[in-house]
């Protein structure tokens, strides 16, 4: 498809109404008035702790609701109530626990004005963005239960042996399932879906920003049957939770998505235990290329380019960090691109015609400013959208394009609507795939070409787990684009993947002399 048509993920076909634009208002109305509340949730019992309000990054004096916060004393109750679930629910038929995901896929699917009201309000996510979140996480659920009863039902491996082999999976304990803001509900939900359908129990810790949309999808899963004393939900600051999470006797293991500094944190401290070895798997950053060739078709490459490097206001661990164009067709693609990036609509995300909303928090424009300022003195800006005077309210950045001097000046994952954009020279290449390579990332990387020959040539030679030829490098669909990253980017497996449940289970070979 030459502009990219409209990719569409196989599932989460009831939120279709969601094209139409007056439904969808009129379906969310009551749920952006509401006053939402979110707390730790321990064998189904809501537990109170410090209360916080939680307001919207679009504008600080606009309140979603509030959070009452988990300390170290509830994060340990949610680990021993998860232990005493464990062994049953890990007793469960696969097809059963299959099935509470399937339930919970409906519910989440029939409960969606609820879940992206709260996206949009808590997280800053456009609409198309909310309703995206929303259909992977439903996808990740029936993804999941089907992957689990496929692989996971116990089996017998016949054999030269004379007796009977039975090969079993079960789960391992306790999962802490530690996700991030920008995907609230898709990777806060695939996270824990993998887990309990491998037969664990589960304490899922949201990100301190978006707590609210969290603990509606834990009610829709203990709502879908997923036994109270088997997911536990902890909001609270990852400094007070975390260290008790991590350290607890009843952790089994640990499923993270954040920052690859938190990964190693949470790697160093699982070595340093005494007792059983835990796996982690840990999905984190990466400083993501997109290479250009002087046959790609400029038109193409600047939809793709500002999809990949703007949507969701950079926001996503898979967005283009790093535009490598070739010479011959370097000025009339920043040309396109600058003329583009005056046309995008930065502002309100519920105005349905918003490219781009604001960052998360303070912090996050904080970090990204002095990034933007440290670029200007150093590096040449090609182009900056203006924000409308109505984002003083809130977090916001405006989207920019600096062109750098060398690629390997961009060392760190800058999180946020800033593209780096560099020159090559055709017989530079290879080079070229050596400095991206020697990031240590190995994200995601995009080739626009079409030269058949460069094309599988790039391919195999760059060291990221997510290629995208001639297309953006975002939004990989659960099921068919397994997504995950190597190196710094990484432990694997891949999200959405057939191999994703294997390190959640415990494998039990039982021989029978018959
Ligand atoms: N899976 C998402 C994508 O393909 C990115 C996930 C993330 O940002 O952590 O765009």
């Amino acid at each position: 498809a030459l502009y990219g048509a409209e990719r569409r993920n196989s599932r989460g076909l009831a939120l279709d109404n969601c094209r139409d634009q007056t439904a969808l208002y009129a379906a969310l109305h009551g749920q952006l008035q509401h006053d939402w509340n979110a707390a730790p949730m321990i064998g189904g019992e809501m537990i109170s702790g410090r209360v916080r309000p939680v307001t919207s990054p679009h504008d600080r004096q606009c309140r979603v609701g509030q959070v009452w916060e988990a300390d170290a004393q509830i994060a340990r109750r949610a680990m021993e109530s998860a232990r005493s679930g464990a062994r049953a629910w890990s007793a469960t038929p696969v097809a059963e626990r299959s099935e509470a995901l399937r339930r919970a896929a409906d519910l989440m699917e029939s409960n969606y004005p609820t879940l992206i009201a709260l996206c949009i309000r808590e997280g800053g996510r456009t609409l198309p963005d909310a309703l995206a979140d929303v259909r992977e996480a439903v996808d990740f659920l029936r993804y999941y239960a089907t992957l689990a009863e496929h692989d996971l039902a116990p089996r017998t491996l016949p054999g030269p042996t004379g007796e009977e082999n039975r090969l079993l999976y079960e789960g391992r304990g306790v999962i802490a399932c530690i996700s991030p803001w920008n995907f609230p509900v898709a990777i806060f939900t695939g996270q824990i879906a993998a887990a309990l359908v491998a037969g664990n129990a589960v304490v899922a810790k949201p990100a301190h920003q978006t707590p609210l949309v969290g603990m509606q999808i834990c009610r829709l899963l203990h709502q879908a049957g997923v036994p109270p004393a088997v997911l536990h939900y902890l909001p609270g600051p990852s400094a007070a939770v975390a260290p008790t999470l991590l350290s607890h006797p009843a952790l089994a293991g640990v499923l993270f998505t954040g920052s690859t500094a938190s990964a190693r944190h949470i790697q160093r401290t699982l070595a340093a235990r005494d007792g059983p070895l835990l796996p982690l798997i840990a999905e984190t950053g990466g400083v993501n290329a997109m290479v250009v060739d002087s046959s790609a078709l400029p038109e193409q490459v600047v939809v793709d380019v500002l999809r990949s490097a703007f949507n969701s206001a950079g926001q996503r661990c898979s967005a283009l960090r790093l535009l490598c164009l070739q010479e011959e067709c370097a000025e009339r693609v920043l040309g396109l691109l600058s003329g583009a990036l005056a046309e995008l609509h930065i502002g309100d995300p519920l105005e349905p015609d918003t490219d781009i909303g604001p960052v998360i928090d303070e912090a996050a424009r904080d970090t990204l400013d002095r990034h933007i300022r440290r670029m200007e003195k150093q590096q040449r800006l090609v182009a900056c959208a203006a924000l409308p005077p109505a984002a003083a309210k809130g977090c916001y950045v405006a989207p920019c394009i600096f062109e750098l001097d060398d690629a390997g000046v961009l060392r760190e994952e800058v999180f946020g609507p800033i593209l780096h954009v560099v020159r090559y020279r055709g017989g530079d290449l290879e080079a070229l795939l050596d400095t991206i390579n020697a990031s240590g990332h190995g994200l995601t990387f995009g080739i626009h070409s079409r030269v058949d020959a460069t094309v599988r040539r790039v391919a195999e030679r760059i060291g990221a787990g997510n290629v995208y030829i001639n297309r953006d490098i975002i939004g990989a669909t659960v099921g068919v684009q397994p997504f995950g990253g190597r190196g710094l980017s990484g432990t694997g497996p891949k999200a959405g993947g057939p191999d994703y449940l294997r390190p959640l289970v415990q494998e039990k070979s039982i021989a029978t002399n018959t």
